[in-house]
C-alpha cells in the first residue's frame, strides 16, 4: 500500500534528496512539502531535479501534515518542537533526521512518542547500521585479545572531527568490550607514548579531497586481524534509509525507534 509522506525542510539538501529517492519509489507518495521563505511556493518536483509535480512547498505545517501517513523531518534543531507538536495535533507519525537537537526538541519527540511512532536516528545509511551491529557482534567474539582502533576519512570541509558516526561506532564497540569511551579513548599519539594499553581504543581521523566518508573498524589480534570497513559514495544513502524509515514506522505502536528498530536488528 503506498505511504503518503510530507517532507519537513523539503527544500535542503536532504528534503530535495528524499524527494529525488521517493520520485522513484512506487510504493511512496509525496503529498506535501515544508520549507520557509524564497522556498514557499516553489514545485518539489523541480526541487528534486525532476519534472514538475504541481505539489508546491507550503509554509504551513498542519495543512501539509494532515496529508500524510507520515512526515519526515530534515531540517534544524530550532524547528523540532514545532514538527512534534504539529505531529501531535495532527495525529501523524514523523521520521526525523535533524541533528543538534537540544533537551527541548529531544523532550518533544519523547512526548509525541507517547501519542504517535517516532524514528529519530543521527545517522539513517543502512550500511552504517549493519556497521555497528556487525562490530558490536565481532568485538564481543573476539574479546580481549583483540585491539580495536578505528579511522575515519572525510572531505577537506568538513570541521567536526572525529565525526559523529566514528564516536557512535567507538561508543558500540567499547560497550561491546566494557570500556568507557571517557577513560579509555585516545584521538592521537604521538611521542613516547608507551606501550598500547590493553584498555584503550584510538578514534583517528583523516581529511582530504572529497571522500564522502570511510570508516573502519580494525580488530587486531596476534597473527591476524579483522577490517570492518563502511564507504559512503553519495549522500542519498541518508535519503534511501530515512524513505525506508517511513514506510516501515507506518502503524507501529507509540514509541521513539532508531535504524536498529527499523532494521530488525537485535540489541
Ligand atoms: P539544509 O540547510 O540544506 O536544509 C534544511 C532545510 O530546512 C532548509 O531548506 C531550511 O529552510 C529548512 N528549515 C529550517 N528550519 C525550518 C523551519 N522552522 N520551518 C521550515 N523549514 C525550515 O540542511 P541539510 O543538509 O538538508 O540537513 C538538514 C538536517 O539533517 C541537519 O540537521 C543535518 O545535520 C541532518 N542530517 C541528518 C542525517 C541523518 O542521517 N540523520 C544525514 C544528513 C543530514
Amino acid at each position: 500500500m503506498t505511504t503518503k509522506i510530507t517532507i519537513h525542510g523539503a527544500a535542503g539538501r536532504m528534503g530535495r534528496s528524499i524527494a529525488a529517492v521517493l520520485a522513484e519509489d512506487q510504493n511512496a507518495e509525496l503529498v506535501a512539502g515544508v520549507d520557509r521563505g524564497e522556498a514557499v511556493g516553489k514545485d518539489l518536483g523541480l526541487l528534486a531535479g525532476k519534472g514538475p509535480t504541481g505539489v508546491l512547498v507550503v509554509a504551513d505545517l498542519e495543512e501539509a501534515f494532515r496529508k500524510a501517513d507520515v512526515v519526515i523531518d530534515f531540517s534544524l534543531p530550532a524547528a523540532t518542537r514545532g514538527v512534534m507538536e504539529a505531529a501531535g495535533s495532527v495525529g501523524v507519525p514523523v521520521v526525523c533526521g535533524t541533528t543538534g537537537v537540544d533537551a527541548e526538541g529531544r523532550a518533544s519527540i519523547d512526548a509525541l512518542g507517547k501519542a504517535q511512532p517516532v524514528v529519530f536516528a543521527p545517522n539513517y545509511s543502512q550500511g552504517v547500521t549493519a556497521l555497528f551491529h556487525l562490530a558490536a557482534r565481532a568485538a564481543e567474539l573476539l574479546g580481549e585479545g583483540f585491539d580495536a582502533e578505528i579511522v575515519e576519512m572525510h572531505h577537506k570541509l568538513k570541521v567536526d572531527s572525529p565525526s559523529g558516526t566514528a564516536m557512535r561506532l567507538a561508543e558500540v564497540v567499547a560497550g561491546a568490550k566494557g570500556f568507557s569511551l571517557e577513560d579509555d579513548a585516545v584521538y592521537g599519539r604521538e611521542g613516547d607514548v608507551g606501550a598500547r594499553p590493553k584498555r584503550e581504543i584510538a578514534v583517528l581521523a583523516l581529511r582530504g579531497g572529497d571522500v564522502v566518508g570511510e570508516h573502519t573498524l580494525y580488530l587486531q589480534g596476534m597473527g591476524e586481524r579483522i577490517e570492518l570497513t563502511h564507504r559512503a559514495t553519495d549522500r542519498g544513502i541518508f535519503a534511501r534509509g530515512a524513505v525506508r524509515a517511513a514506510h516501515w514506522v507506518k502503524g507501529k505502536a507509540p514509541g521513539v525507534y532508531d535504524m536498529f528498530d527499523v532494521m530488525g536488528v537485535a540489541r
